[in-house]
């Protein structure tokens, strides 16, 4: 068993960053499985989660405190961007949009192309944990 923690459940950043949106039938009302209450129109064929389209991002499913223990309140409905969004380092590959996600809270890049050890350490703790920020997150 890897004695390595899957970074995403002390992380959330991208939860609190980016504007999480999706085609519209991905909510309940149309079919979907992502709650319909915790989202909002954002044109006519995208919604957004709650919370996401501010100055200040965090996107209502959020549980916890970033950087510390965090979590998806709907993690098994969560949409279709957060079920794609990779940890960075996840299959040894660079995923540049989460180490800036967790610059913008103060936490430190997680993988760097030139940095091939980190990569096989987070390998090895299992992609099919991740994202566990999302987990109950991401
Ligand atoms: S995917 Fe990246 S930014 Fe998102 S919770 Fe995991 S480590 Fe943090
Ligand atoms: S993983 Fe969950 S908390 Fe994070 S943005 Fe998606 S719905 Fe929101």
């Amino acid at each position: 068993m890897s004695e390595i923690t899957n970074p995403c459940i002390s992380c959330g950043a991208c939860c609190a960053h980016f504007r999480v949106s999706f085609y519209w039938a991905e909510a309940q009302d149309a079919g979907g499985v992502v709650p319909t209450e915790l989202t909002e129109p954002l044109s006519l064929l995208m919604r957004n989660m709650i919370g996401t389209n501010t100055r200040t991002p965090r996107c209502i499913a959020l549980e916890g405190e970033i950087g510390g223990c965090v979590s998806c309140g709907i993690y098994e409905q969560r949409p279709t961007p957060c079920r794609e969004f990779a940890m960075s380092g996840e299959n040894g590959e660079w995923n540049e949009a989460c180490d800036r996600a967790r610059a913008r809270h103060g936490l430190p890049a997680l993988f760097h192309p030139s940095l091939p050890v980190m990569t096989e350490s987070y390998a090895a703790a299992g992609a099919s944990e991740l994202p566990e920020h999302v987990q109950s997150p991401g």
